[in-house]
């Protein structure tokens, strides 16, 4: 059983993922952080971005391998842990670059597909619900104001209340990643549409997995 969540950039996929990943006994699997992994993988290897082709990138991937966790599996970087690399602001600059790549995304389609056929899963994402999995059981398409993206991306980085500069700068990075995404975004017709702008994380997660339960029963 595959479950999608799909949304724009920082707007709690992953985290919400996983939680209800680990309150259903599910794999989490964070597409995103394939993406990441691959265009970490290219910026090893070197080179302006504007120079990478989509050869390069898929050839650059081959040195990304994944480790189990308690609740799936994460990405690693010849063999070793590369999250903070991954999360970079050079990373996160480049990565809709690379994942706008046919061969690139195939490549992540093929791993995420992979896991799906082993295992239940949920998945977050941008197309998991519109491409990879249109077929999930329960499909969930996340948004929230772009300040207050930006306010949560800030306060998880730093622990603390950010600025009104800071979330002002944070807002137009988030929103610039968001047009470089739409093309490989998208809201399934059938996804459920959850505004978390107001919402708690414990709110949204209780809420997705209450859902994501009804789903499991049905089938
Ligand atoms: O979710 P996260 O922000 O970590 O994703 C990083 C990037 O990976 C996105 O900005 C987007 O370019 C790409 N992505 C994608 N399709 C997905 C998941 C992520 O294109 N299913």
């Amino acid at each position: 059983m595959a479950i999608a969540i799909d949304g724009p950039a920082a707007s709690g996929k992953s985290s919400t993922a996983k939680a209800v990943a680990r309150e259903l006994g599910f794999h989490h699997v964070d597409s995103g952080s394939l993406y990441r992994a691959a265009t970490a993988a290219r910026a090893r290897a070197g080179g302006e971005s504007s120079t990478w082709s989509e050869q390069s990138a898929l050839d650059a991937a081959q040195i990304v391998s994944l480790a189990s966790t308690e609740f799936g599996f994460e990405p690693m970087l010849d063999g070793q842990k590369a999250d903070s690399e991954m999360r970079s602001e050079s990373v996160t600059g480049n990565v809709s670059l690379v994942a706008k790549m046919p061969a690139v995304r195939e490549w992540v389609n093929s791993i995420v597909r992979r896991a799906g056929s082993e295992y239940d899963v949920v998945v977050d994402g941008r197309d998991i619900g519109t491409v990879v999995f249109p077929d999930a059981a329960l499909k969930i398409f996340l948004i929230a104001d772009p300040a207050e993206r930006a306010r949560r991306r800030l306060r998880e980085r730093s622990g603390g209340e950010p600025s009104a500069a800071d979330v002002e700068e944070e807002t137009r990075k988030i929103l610039l990643r968001d047009e470089m995404d739409a093309k490989q975004s998208g809201q399934a017709p059938d996804a459920i549409l959850i505004d978390t702008t107001r919402l708690k994380q414990e709110e949204q997660i209780s809420q997705i997995a209450g859902l994501a339960r009804a789903a499991h029963r049905q089938r």
